[in-house]
């Protein structure tokens, strides 16, 4: 192919930026989005039929369809045939889809630590030892709680660039906070920080170290608009802060809050998970290191009132009566 002198033709002008890979950023692709997690939610309260979801979440059946669709194509619910004459099906949470009950945990413990409403049954559960308790983030080498000034990070065997995704939000409207309150609380803050994901995105940036405008933005590949309305409405629900570090003209960065950094857990659930079911056969792109122990981080979830280990088995919802 010699004749490299012509002009570019519209592939090569439309390469897509890369970013550096990470398994957080690559399971918010799947699951930052409003619908996809209430749908989990419900399906870790046992709720497996279309109509019960449909009821649950209040949401127009293409769009249910839609999700269901979406949920089942990436592994993490499997449609199982319970009735032949007529055919019914219902949706299970595949091992994968189960995998995600950590995950979960700690978006409760987040909403139980910073917008606890006892009138939320989503913010009771109890755990085996028989008391309301909030779930804790802990090394599972040394036992120690982890805060994100606990870790370090390094390039992993999967270490790399990908493309940037576009997230479906960009072409999306969005959902106004309000609309979704179908007399259902369930994890409303959690939600509206991971449920639109350019806003889950410049969260993991800012865990990533980006604190300024420009910084995000190439580091996100995101519409300037469409990062300074995430900004804002982050600094809004107390997430981040903005703080000026030039004057003439003004600059501002953006950092995490006591209550942003407290969604680290959360971040590195979502890390943990994307590493064992989303990095193929190269391996985790990033490792994350416990500065206590020197340990490659393996979280384990704790219960606050007894120290022991807490598994998808032993939590009910408090309201309810144990056994
Ligand atoms: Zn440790
Ligand atoms: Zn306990």
């Amino acid at each position: 192919m010699a004749q490299s002198s012509q002009t570019s033709s519209p592939e090569t002008a439309a390469v897509p930026q890369l970013v550096q890979i990470n398994s957080a950023t690559r399971a918010l692709n799947i699951l930052g989005d409003r619908w996809s997690l209430m749908i989990l939610y419900l399906a870790f309260q046992r709720v497996r039929r279309f109509d019960e979801f449909q009821s649950g979440i209040g949401l127009a059946r293409s769009l249910l369809i839609d999700r269901l669709r979406r949920l089942q194509a990436v592994g993490i619910l499997e449609k199982v045939r319970y009735q032949e004459r007529p055919i019914r099906e219902e949706y299970h949470l595949s091992e994968m889809g189960l995998d995600l009950y950590s995950l979960a945990l700690m978006i409760i413990r987040w909403e139980k630590r910073w917008f606890y409403d006892p009138a939320n049954p989503a913010h009771r559960i109890k755990h085996k030892c028989g008391k309301d308790f909030t779930p804790e983030f802990r090394c599972g080498h040394c036992g120690e709680l982890v805060s994100p000034r606990d870790v370090y990070v390094e390039a992993g065997p999967g270490a790399g660039f990908e493309p940037a995704q576009l997230p479906r939000a960009q072409r999306r409207s969005i959902v106004p906070a309000g609309a979704l309150n179908n007399g259902n609380p369930m994890l409303d803050r959690a939600f509206q920080v991971l449920g639109d994901r350019w806003t889950s995105h410049v969260i993991a940036a800012a865990f990533l170290g980006h604190r300024r405008f420009n910084d995000m933005q190439n580091a996100l590949n995101v519409a300037p608009n469409i990062l300074s309305d995430r900004l804002s409405r982050l600094v809004e629900i107390g997430v981040l802060r903005r703080e000026l570090y030039q004057q003439r003209p003004d600059r501002w960065e953006y950092r995490l809050t006591d209550e942003g950094r407290d969604l680290y857990p959360l971040i590195a659930e979502l890390n943990q998970w994307g590493d064992r079911w989303l990095a193929g056969e190269r391996g985790a792109p990033l490792i994350t290191y416990h500065r206590g122990c020197g340990q490659p981080l393996a979280p384990k979830i704790t219960c606050d009132q007894c120290g022991d280990e807490v598994s998808a088995f032993d939590v009910t919802p408090s309201g309810v009566a144990a056994g």
